[in-house]
Order: structure tokens, then C-alpha cells, then sequence
């Protein structure tokens, strides 16, 4: 993929008595941290005119390893996703607070260039199934099913294995951050969203760029 330039949410965080707040701006495309009075946090998060969980807050769940998530039935908030947020990962949450707190709007745009990046093909946990193995297998790649390329964890969960010598790089990318096997990529590796908290995880902890941005 080429540069593009794209839109992303700018966390913000509201104790629970501005909760109306929080609600306009999520509703204004940013993404609310909820400062409960128990000190528990949620996160409040925007859904599509669908009334379905962007692909955004879906991810910023997916980033703390977390799933778990419901839909607001009543109040300023009516309508909009909340998700608890786990004790692990209250720390990370209240970072991309202080992250975006220079950020005066709820949107803010970046530019993203995979094929400068290619962080999230460093050291990334890109779980595996059996249809990924398939398509290797139907590429003419059957190594990438073998222990050279992938892990098979007790509880039978399948792993892309990374190198370490290799600072920590996919084996499958090239020099020029191109993906060796990108026809026949993994499906994780296809439907990684550019942009989304996930996306600038990886590139923090690759490159320390802190805002997704490289200046
Ligand atoms: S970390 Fe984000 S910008 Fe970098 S290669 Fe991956 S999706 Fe693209
Ligand atoms: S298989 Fe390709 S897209 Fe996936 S992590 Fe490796 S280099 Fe990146």
C-alpha cells in the first residue's frame, strides 16, 4: 500500500458526572475514557450508521487484549459501545489519554506509509489457522507450515515465528519492507487495520514514533 492519509480517533478522558460529554465526543468521532467514581474505567466507543462497533474501537479493544463489550441501552450515551476496561491494561488506556491530550479535536489525521514502516511485521503475534496453512500449501510454499516458520503452542494455538537475530523481522519480509508471500499472506496479516491503536502500538514499540507520527 502506498502513503495515505488517514483519519484516527484522539482519546479523551472524562470523569463519570461529564458522562454527556464523553457521549458528544465519541459521537464527533473521537474515542472517551470514563473515569468511573469506583476509579474503574470504561471505554466509550462509536458505532457505524449501522449501529455496529467501528472497526476503530474495535481495535482499540483488540489492542488490550480484551473482547468484551456491550451497547449502551439508555442515557447520553444511548446507542454507543462500553467496554471495561481490565486492571492489566488501565495503565495503557491512560497513556493514550496523555498521548492525545495536545490534540484539541476528536479526529485527527496522519500519514500512514506501510512500505516505510513495516512494524507490524516485527515481532507481532500473528496467530495462524489451519486455512492459512492451506493457502501455503496451495502457493507452493509448504515450508511456512514447518517449525522453521510457524509455532504450535500446547493448547494447539498456531504462531508465525520471528526471528530474534533478525531484529525480531518476519522471515517473510524483504529489505524494502515488501512482504515475500504477500499473495498469500496469513488472514491476520491481510485485515491488520493501518491507523488503529494496534497499528500505533507497533510502531511505537518498533520505531518510538509516539503519535503514529514519524516526525
Ligand atoms: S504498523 Fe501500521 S503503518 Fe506500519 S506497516 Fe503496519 S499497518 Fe502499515
Ligand atoms: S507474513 Fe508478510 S505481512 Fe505478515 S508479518 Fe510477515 S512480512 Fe508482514
Amino acid at each position: 500500500m502506498s502513503a495515505v492519509t488517514l483519519s484516527r480517533p484522539v482519546w479523551r478522558r472524562f470523569e463519570e458526572r461529564f458522562l454527556a460529554r464523553a457521549a458528544a465526543w465519541v459521537r464527533s468521532g473521537g474515542h472517551a475514557l470514563v473515569v468511573r467514581e469506583s476509579g474503574k474505567l470504561d471505554m466509550l466507543l462509536g458505532v457505524d450508521e449501522r449501529g455496529r462497533i467501528t472497526e476503530a474501537a474495535l481495535w482499540s479493544i483488540l489492542a488490550l487484549e480484551q473482547e468484551r463489550r456491550k451497547k449502551v441501552k439508555d442515557g447520553p450515551a444511548a446507542g454507543l459501545v462500553m467496554a471495561r476496561v481490565d486492571e492489566h491494561a488501565e495503565s495503557a488506556t491512560l497513556d493514550w489519554c496523555e498521548r492525545d491530550s495536545i490534540h484539541p479535536r476528536a479526529t485527527r489525521k496522519l500519514k500512514f506509509d506501510c512500505l516505510e514502516c513495516g512494524a507490524c511485521c516485527h515481532e507481532a503475534n500473528v496467530i495462524l489457522d489451519e486455512s492459512d496453512l492451506e493457502r501455503f500449501r496451495r502457493a507452493g510454499r509448504p515450508e511456512m507450515t514447518t517449525r522453521s516458520y510457524i509455532k504450535r503452542a500446547r493448547d494447539g494455538k498456531i504462531t508465525l515465528r520471528f526471528l530474534k537475530n533478525h531484529d525480531g523481522r518476519c522471515q517473510n519480509l524483504g529489505p524494502d519492507n515488501k512482504c515475500f508471500v504477500y499473495d498469500c499472506r496469513p488472514h491476520n496479516c491481510r485485515v491488520f487495520p493501518v491507523a488503529s491503536e494496534a497499528c500505533l502500538a507497533a510502531r511505537e514499540s518498533t520505531f518510538g514514533w509516539r503519535d503514529g507520527a514519524t516526525d
